[in-house]
């Protein structure tokens, strides 16, 4: 067995207390594009400006054009990947506590996995902007834009978008898990977007061991992950779920 692997079946075995904090990477295999590197969806324009909260107050026509409605296409087809259902078999198993994901495809929660904190919000909802009433992405109407409630207010998603705040429940969670975690496994997260990216910091500073799992380095490899396994999320996961499972 490849070292690194042998290493991380070894701490999650010891593990008494392990979460998992996940970003667009661990969705790609499930055909989602990520906001970084190669992925049709942003290589044309930048998500930091389509996807914040002054563009949709400028202009909810076109961020529900360029962003929203093809994001809702993409999401309302895909399924979890191996990545996934790995995390969520480490939590049937007693190891993996919690799983913080960056990501609003609900994808952790399609696996089965029951203790997901939303970091930034879900995507599986719209939210008025005038009533705060919530519909289902899946049900909303996108034929004509921006869809609107029934009061007539412009829908959203019931996600974080770029200048707005984490919601604070979320935040100070993920905080209290990340402090208490004995293993936090760090996949698909390029760790540049913040305050998500701290929480493998509070881990290390606690004590735990930070297992990051991404086909390129970050800037928490060699300085805040205790180890990098290069490859993508389900083969890795894979990997190692295999070892757990049938050991010897
Ligand atoms: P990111 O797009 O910045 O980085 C993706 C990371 O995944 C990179 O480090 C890349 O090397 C890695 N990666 C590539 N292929 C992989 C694979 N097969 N397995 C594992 N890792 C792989 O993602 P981010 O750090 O999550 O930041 C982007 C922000 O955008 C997040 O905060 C999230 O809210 C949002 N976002 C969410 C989704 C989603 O819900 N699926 C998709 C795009 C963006
Ligand atoms: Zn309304």
């Amino acid at each position: 067995m490849d070292t690194l692997i042998a290493r991380a079946v070894t701490d999650l075995k010891n593990a008494r207390n392990a979460v998992a904090l996940t970003g667009a990477g661990i969705s790609i295999e499930s055909g989602i594009p990520p906001f970084r590197g190669k992925g049709g969806l942003w290589e044309r324009f930048d998500p930091m400006e389509i996807a914040h909260i002054d563009a949709f107050v400028a202009d909810p026509e076109l961020v529900w054009r360029v962003l929203v409605k093809e994001l809702k296409e993409v999401i309302d087809r895909a399924l979890p990947n191996d990545g996934h259902k790995g995390l969520e078999r480490l939590g049937r198993m007693g190891i993996l506590k919690t799983v913080i994901t960056q990501n609003v495809d609900g994808l952790h929660q399609a696996a089965g996995s029951t203790d997901v904190i939303e970091f930034h919000g879900t995507f599986a909802w719209q939210r008025c902007t005038e009533c705060e009433t919530r519909v289902p992405t899946r049900d909303v109407d996108a034929s004509v834009l921006p869809p609107r409630c029934s009061c007539g207010g412009i829908l959203r998603p019931d996600a974080v978008l770029f200048g707005e705040m984490i919601p604070p429940e979320a935040l100070w969670r993920s905080q209290e898990v990340a402090a208490r975690c004995d293993v936090m496994l760090v996949i698909g997260t390029s760790a540049v977007v913040q305050p998500a990216a701290s929480m493998p910091i509070i881990a290390r500073q606690s004590g735990a061991r930070v297992i990051e799992i991404n086909p390129e380095p970050t800037p928490l490899t060699g300085a805040v992950s205790s180890y990098l396994i290069r490859g993508g999320a389900g083969e890795v996961m894979n990997r190692i779920m295999a070892a757990l499972e049938h050991p010897g």
